[in-house]
């Protein structure tokens, strides 16, 4: 297996495919399976995001920033949450879907590229939203081109020594607005429906 240089944080540790190997792992804590945390139809993001049926969001557990603040912190730093093999991570969109979701929201799904991925080979007849912390490598990234349609990231710092202090990250504002470039560039512009409702393009929020 190659050594995990999923995200900025470069652990470069041969990454445990499941929580049951007991093997390595890297910042973010987790194995390369996905792990989840909470999947149903959400209604308070962005409106042209959750519209009036919802967004199908998907709660991925463990994070690669460990922001103080975090509002998941059960999720992201406790890592609570069920681990799913890809088939099953694929069933959850599809349920999601049939409820109504507008999207499929994959919310902080940075440190699970290669699930994702997987789970992705197939396109979903509704618009994919990577929800993220914005600490995310272009290359990584540019992986995703075509298989997410519209990309929510944050941008949380600009001073390096708060980003240092709160995010564990000095290097945050480089890496997050070098981050948003590769987003804008595989978007473009946003597109809305006739409803209001996105079908792609980039929101980011600060
Ligand atoms: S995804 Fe996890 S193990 Fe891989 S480089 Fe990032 S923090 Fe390290």
């Amino acid at each position: 297996m190659n050594n995990c240089m999923i995200c900025p944080r470069q652990c470069n540790i041969a990454r445990e495919n499941s929580s049951a190997d007991r093997g390595a792992l890297g910042f973010c804590q987790m194995p390369l399976l996905p792990h989840v945390a909470r999947a149903g139809l959400h209604f308070w993001e962005e409106p042209c995001i959750s519209g009036t049926r919802g967004s199908g969001t998907v709660f991925f557990s463990g994070c690669n920033l460990h922001c103080v603040f975090c509002q998941n912190y059960e999720i992201s730093y406790l890592n609570k949450g069920k681990e799913l093999s890809i088939p099953e991570l694929r069933a959850l969109y599809d349920k999601l879907i049939k409820e109504g979701a507008h999207n499929i929201n994959l919310v902080t799904p940075t440190h699970y590229l290669k699930a994702v991925l997987a789970s992705l080979e197939e396109p979903l007849p509704v618009p994919v939203v990577y929800n993220t912390g914005t600490y995310e490598s272009v290359a990584s990234l540019k992986q995703l081109k075509g298989k997410v349609q519209i990309y929510l990231p944050d941008l949380k710092y600009i001073s390096g020594k708060l980003s240092k202090r709160y995010s564990h990250a000095g290097d945050y504002f480089a890496v997050a607005t070098a981050a948003i470039k590769e987003m804008y560039a595989q978007t473009g512009p946003y597109v809305l429906d006739e409803a209001g409702m996105m079908k792609s393009g980039i929101i980011i929020r600060h």
